[in-house]
């Protein structure tokens, strides 16, 4: 007897999207093992080893035998440590009791939407979003709204946009800053703005995405929460994946109302139980510690992010903004449908992308999996030395593409 896989599956994992930044990742990976030399800017991943003071930390935990469960939420030594860098770093006043250590802040974010969203309810998503956020609102069966800005607007989305967005089924608002893919910076104006709006709407829950926050070059970050209209609307994210160079570890947080935390707190408490243990106790090390290395790797993305900027002005065709943060570049390349080199053809930004990995042999994300359809994500967490050579890869292939 066959098994019809279609048949076993359910239809919403049919209908959810495989990550297009992970699936980029592979490729280029499988493209490697063949023998090909390529140059991964795909995967948004820190290069940096994770700093030597927080592994030692996790030895010592494993040592200690800090190898059991943990309480759902995290430990409170964890809780309180995220409490306090809450309270210097972001003006947001919370008690342990309003904090979910998660694996990842991937997963607080779809422990916030399971908890958050019935079927039908509508999130709207500030467009160019990162890529989970559309699945995993589909996934808790809600209704991704997607409210957009292109490069000319810094790729930024005002509160009046949001405001005409809002319909009485809006539950949440969901976007980061500083931005994956644009690498944009909300400024605390326009942050004030859009409280405003979902202030004075009081049905809504802000999702504010944070992970970036150590890598902005603006010099302060901005908090939504941190208004008084916004402080019990909102469920801030954040995690050591970026800040610390820490994916590997799992771990991210969210931070919210009470009501919001408990409710997070039984999602993950049914599907995946509290964080690995050892990573919890290097984690409280590491956010009691000066921040001397995520300083130091924040000034080397800023300084790739001047040399993969000058170096994409050169080619011909290319829109570039200046991102203020994170480390992506998100150029439009929208120049270059419609053309073709002979044997690939160019008509949107997934040609594009595929193109650049077959042809210069340079891995990078099309901005279709990321909301916009004229635009492709390229990673420079990478050395200058691949940076150079990547930009001057794709120079030289798009040398050979004319219009059809
Ligand atoms: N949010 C954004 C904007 C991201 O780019 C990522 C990717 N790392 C995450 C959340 C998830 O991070 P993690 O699960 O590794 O903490
Ligand atoms: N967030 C990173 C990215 O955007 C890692 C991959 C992922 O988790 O999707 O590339």
């Amino acid at each position: 007897m066959s098994i019809n896989p279609l048949k076993m599956l359910s239809g919403k994992v049919q209908a959810m999207e495989e990550s297009a930044t992970i699936r980029m990742a592979q490729k280029a990976r499988d493209l490697a093992a063949k023998g090909v030399s390529v140059i991964s800017l795909s995967l948004g991943e820190p290069d940096f080893d994770t700093p030597e003071f927080i592994k030692e930390a996790a030895y010592q935990a494993l040592k200690k035998g800090n190898t059991k469960y943990t309480p759902v939420p995290g430990t409170m030594d964890l809780r309180k440590a995220i409490c306090d860098k809450f309270e210097t770093e972001n003006n947001l006043h919370f008690e342990p009791s309003q904090i979910v250590v998660s694996n990842g802040a991937k997963q607080s974010i779809a422990n916030i939407c399971l908890a958050t969203l019935d079927e039908g309810d509508e999130a709207i998503i500030l467009a160019p979003y990162w890529v989970s956020y559309v699945e995993i609102v589909k996934f808790a069966g809600g209704v991704p709204v997607v409210v957009s800005a292109g490069i000319e607007d810094d790729f930024k989305v005002n509160a009046a946009q949001i405001r005409e967005a809002i319909t009485e089924k809006t539950k949440l608002l969901i976007f980061s800053s500083p931005c994956n893919p644009t690498g944009s910076v909300y400024t605390y104006d326009e942050l004030e703005e859009m409280a405003d709006v979902i202030g004075e709407n009081g049905n809504i829950l802000i999702i504010a995405d944070e992970i970036y926050e150590y890598i902005n070059f603006t010099g302060k970050h901005a908090s939504i929460g941190a208004f008084e209209k916004t402080k019990n609307l909102t469920a801030t994210v954040n995690g050591f994946s970026k800040g610390f160079s820490m994916t590997g570890w799992r771990l991210g947080y969210m931070g919210g109302p009470k009501w919001l935390a408990d409710a997070c707190n039984k999602v993950q408490g049914q599907v995946t139980s509290g964080a690995a243990s050892f990573s919890q106790a290097a984690a409280t090390v590491a956010l009691k510690t000066e921040k001397t290395e995520a300083l130091a790797m924040k000034e080397a993305f800023l300084r790739r992010r001047d040399l993969i900027i000058a170096k994409l002005k050169e080619v011909p065709g290319l829109k570039v903004n200046q991102p203020q943060g994170a480390f992506y570049v998100f150029p439009d390349i929208s120049h270059y449908f419609g053309t073709t080199n002979g044997q690939v053809t160019i008509k949107d930004a997934d040609d594009f992308s595929e193109a650049m990995l077959t042809e210069a042999h340079v891995g990078t994300v099309s901005g279709a999996a990321f909301g916009n359809d004229q635009c492709i994500r390229l990673s420079y967490a990478a050395s200058d030395a691949d940076l150079i050579e990547a930009v001057s890869r794709i120079k030289n292939a798009l040398a050979s593409f004319k219009k059809i």
